[in-house]
């Protein structure tokens, strides 16, 4: 069992040493004494304290979802495998220029292109990156840096770490862009602020719209190196991984199909544990429709995160259409699947407190 509260060295011995760190970059973003390279997180320099944010804020440690349901959306999930949700919608980009540069329908980047132009925030904390090369986090404020970010980038880029810098440049309001245990670090941290307690953590003063991805699983640095193997002297256009494989494009015109199982002995260790497959705590989450490409799957979840949908669909922004019937029981079916292998896994699931009906009504869903 973990302890509900520790300092650098349960940080370190019950996460980072057992390979459950997410890369989420909370607590390299907190601590000048935890560093993150090549999406390793460490801590680097043991500074004694016996209780730190650091270890309040990981994903990977204690847990609690109902507490963080009825902080996030002010009451528990009725929903047991997707969490919490106003909506579920396909989406995407109205502009082509945006809808082109973006991974599936380009609605995160429509989102966030949206939010800069009503200057309803200063910045975005993104995943800057393309090709081969080992994605970075990055500070967006204008639309050019927006744009410049659209794209998965299919591994761990622990982009909370640039938090203090966001501050640091005197943005208050700010979009962030995360996988699911991203946006749980976050979560955690503001319940922490909301709490009062470690007052000098990064998201402390910062108005935060949140917009979760979906991730079943995030590969380890080895990709881009397995990325520039297969590309060799030609220059990659796109990456994708859709249900069939690993899809290659490169600028030339030519496309690469590489067997799912190539790719799968580069998933990281973190992610078969992740209970959280859809972001259940962000404003809004996205995801691809595994049906056409064109599309997003959108979640909507706050209130704040209503709110902007409709604004955006309203002034043409993104473009909305109901959910296919015939696909919700797939997508159901996906995260159900995850959750409960997670469940009953013998360890590694540690970190979750799942209150017994969590677990009860996702059972019971399992065995209809
Ligand atoms: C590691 C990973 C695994 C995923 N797995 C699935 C999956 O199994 N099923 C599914 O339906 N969808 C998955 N997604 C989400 C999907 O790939 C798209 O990101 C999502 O559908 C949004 O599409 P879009 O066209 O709106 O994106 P875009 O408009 O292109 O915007 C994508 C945004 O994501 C940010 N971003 C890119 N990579 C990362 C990263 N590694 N970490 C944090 N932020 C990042 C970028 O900064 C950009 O703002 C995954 C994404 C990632 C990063
Ligand atoms: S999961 Fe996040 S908070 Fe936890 S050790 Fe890794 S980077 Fe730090
Ligand atoms: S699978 Fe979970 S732990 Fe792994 S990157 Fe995605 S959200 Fe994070």
């Amino acid at each position: 069992m973990l302890p509900e509260r520790g300092g650098p060295a349960e940080l370190k011995t019950q996460v980072q040493d057992r390979n459950l760190c997410t890369a989420c970059g909370a607590c390299a973003g907190l601590c000048p004494y935890i560093y993150t390279a090549w999406e390793k997180v460490a801590v680097i320099y043991p500074c004694g304290s016996e209780e730190g944010s650091c270890y309040r804020v990981c994903p990977r440690t204690p847990t609690d979802l109902a507490s963080l349901d009825r902080q996030v959306f002010g009451r528990e999930r009725s929903d047991h495998v997707l969490g919490q949700h106003a909506g579920i919608y396909f989406s995407r980009a109205k502009d082509k220029k945006i809808s082109a540069r973006g991974q599936y329908g380009g609605t995160v980047t429509a989102l966030l292109a949206f939010l800069q132009e009503q200057s309803q925030i200063d910045a975005a904390v993104l995943a800057r990156g393309s090709g081969a090369a080992l994605p970075e986090p990055a500070v967006a404020s204008s639309r050019e840096e927006i744009l410049a970010c659209a794209g998965s980038k299919y591994s761990a880029c622990p982009t909370l770490s640039v938090l203090p810098q966001v501050r640091r440049d005197g943005h208050r309001r700010v979009a962030m862009v995360g996988r699911p245990c991203q946006v749980t670090a976050l979560r955690k941290m503001q319940g922490l602020l909301l709490e009062q307690q470690f007052t000098h953590l990064p998201a402390a003063g910062l108005d935060m719209f949140v917009i979760g991805l979906f991730c079943f699983w995030a590969l380890t640095p080895a990709f881009y190196a397995f990325l520039a193997e297969k590309a060799g002297a030609e220059e990659i256009s796109k990456v994708d991984i859709p249900g069939e494989g690993l899809k290659i494009a490169f600028t030339s015109g030519r496309e690469l199909l590489i067997p799912i199982d190539e790719v799968r002995q580069l998933i990281r260790p973190a992610c078969p544990e992740c209970f959280d497959p859809t972001s259940e705590l962000a404003d809004v989450s996205v995801g691809s429709t595994e049906y056409d490409p064109a599309w997003n799957t959108l979640i909507v979840r706050t209130a704040a995160g209503k709110a902007l949908v409709e604004e955006a669909q309203a002034t043409g922004a993104i473009e909305l259409k109901p959910y296919p019937e015939e696909r919700l029981p797939i997508l159901r079916q996906a995260a159900l699947n995850k959750k409960l292998r997670v469940i009953s896994a013998r360890q590694g699931n540690e970190y979750l407190r799942l209150p017994l009906a969590y677990r009860q009504k996702l059972i019971q869903e399992g065995g209809n």
